[in-house]
């Protein structure tokens, strides 16, 4: 039986991109082969790899505005040090929300100063820092646009004199923005994208060659744009599967459609976190995820019961990540209504039961 699956990521994907995709690996388009044994230079590829391209700049509204997209490889870790090589000349301005900011901080850190524009460190990353200044000379600003960790999300952007780099590794996708405000928006591809092994980065081209310093060219995205995202052998698989990904999304309306029932599922999820009297939130209720909802049982006692049932009912993922604890219910967008439902039933039958 398919559990409900809450993972934190790699994680769900729609069961038809599961089920072309491993078509796809037998053989690919009644040719004769399988993708994974076909030439990246070959015509059927470079045909997938344009498709993924330009699918990721039409759902997020980013066509003919200057923008690239490109499938790259090295994780969303590796853009930590990507969009320093790239930006970062004098001082580059970041905000912490978390551990995955924090990485971003660190290897910023390899290159220049790094000035912290505001932190929610102290309260164990709960919420979300606001009302900090954006000093306009500095070379970038950096920030997360969840936090898959803690649970917590940019509701909002605050308005920058510079340009503005985000990590959106888990909500790239799931609800409508205004995404010009961005120059650089990458993601690891594992969340809401695809399978492991590609990272999605789209870059407004005009930020870029303003650095003094020599760029490797793996490193450089303006060698990555002019190689139309095949500098080298990219991960033939993970960008064919994120490209039926995006498919699916755009045959279902979009990120207008799935943001609607983003915002249904989150509904659901925490009104039981709020009315059931055994659970509390982590996160700031105004900073909530809509992707990762972080909760913990107030009576650690029915630790033991709480996890069997939810055992028992086919729900898979739900511990929380090791430096927060408790359980972190992850609804991407391939997550069905009915799975946040089925969590939700165990935990009101746990409360009947307690
Ligand atoms: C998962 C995650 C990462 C790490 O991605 P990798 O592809 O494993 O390097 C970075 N940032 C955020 C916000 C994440 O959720």
């Amino acid at each position: 039986m398919k559990k409900h699956n809450f993972s934190a990521g790699p994680c769900i994907l729609p069961q038809e991109v599961f089920q072309k995709a491993s078509e796809a690996v037998i053989e690919y388009n009644n040719e004769g082969l399988s993708l994974l044994e076909i030439s990246h230079r070959s015509k059927s590829f470079v045909d997938i790899m344009e498709k993924a391209r330009y699918l990721a700049l039409e759902l997020l509204g980013l066509e003919g505005k200057g923008y690239k997209a490109l499938f790259l490889q090295g994780g969303a870790s590796t853009q930590f040090l990507m969009v320093a090589l790239n930006l970062l000349e004098k001082r580059a301005a970041y905000l912490n929300t978390g551990t995955w900011s924090d990485k971003a901080i660190k290897e910023a850190k390899i290159y220049d100063d790094i000035l912290e524009v505001a932190s929610s460190k102290d309260a164990g990353y709960n919420y979300i820092p606001k009302g900090f200044e954006i000093p306009s000379d500095h070379d970038y600003f950096h920030c997360t646009s969840n936090n898959t960790i803690y649970g917590t999300q940019m509701k909002s952007f605050p308005k920058s004199p510079i340009p503005v780099a985000c990590d959106m590794s888990s909500d790239i996708f799931s609800r409508q923005l205004d995404f010009t405000q961005f120059d650089i928006i990458y993601a690891g591809a594992q969340k809401n994208i695809g399978p492991a092994g590609t990272t999605l980065v789209v870059v407004k081209e005009d930020v870029l060659g303003k650095v003094s310093r020599k760029i490797p060219s793996m490193m450089d995205y303006k060698v990555h744009i002019s190689k139309s995202s095949m500098f080298n052998t990219p991960p033939v698989f993970s960008i064919y599967t994120s490209m039926l990904n995006l498919e699916w999304l755009k045959n279902l309306g979009g990120i207008k459609a799935i943001e609607e029932i983003n915002e249904m599922k989150a509904r659901v999820m925490y009104s039981e976190i709020d009315l059931n009297p055994l659970f509390k939130g982590y996160a700031a209720k105004e900073d909530r995820s809509n992707m990762n909802a972080t909760f913990n049982l107030i009576n650690e006692d029915l630790k033991e019961t709480f996890e069997t049932m939810l055992k028992e009912a086919g729900i898979s993922g739900l511990s929380g990540h090791r430096s927060v604890g408790g359980y972190r219910a992850s609804m991407y967008n391939a997550m069905p209504l009915d799975s946040v439902k089925a969590l939700v039933e165990v935990m009101s039958e746990l409360e009947l039961k307690a």
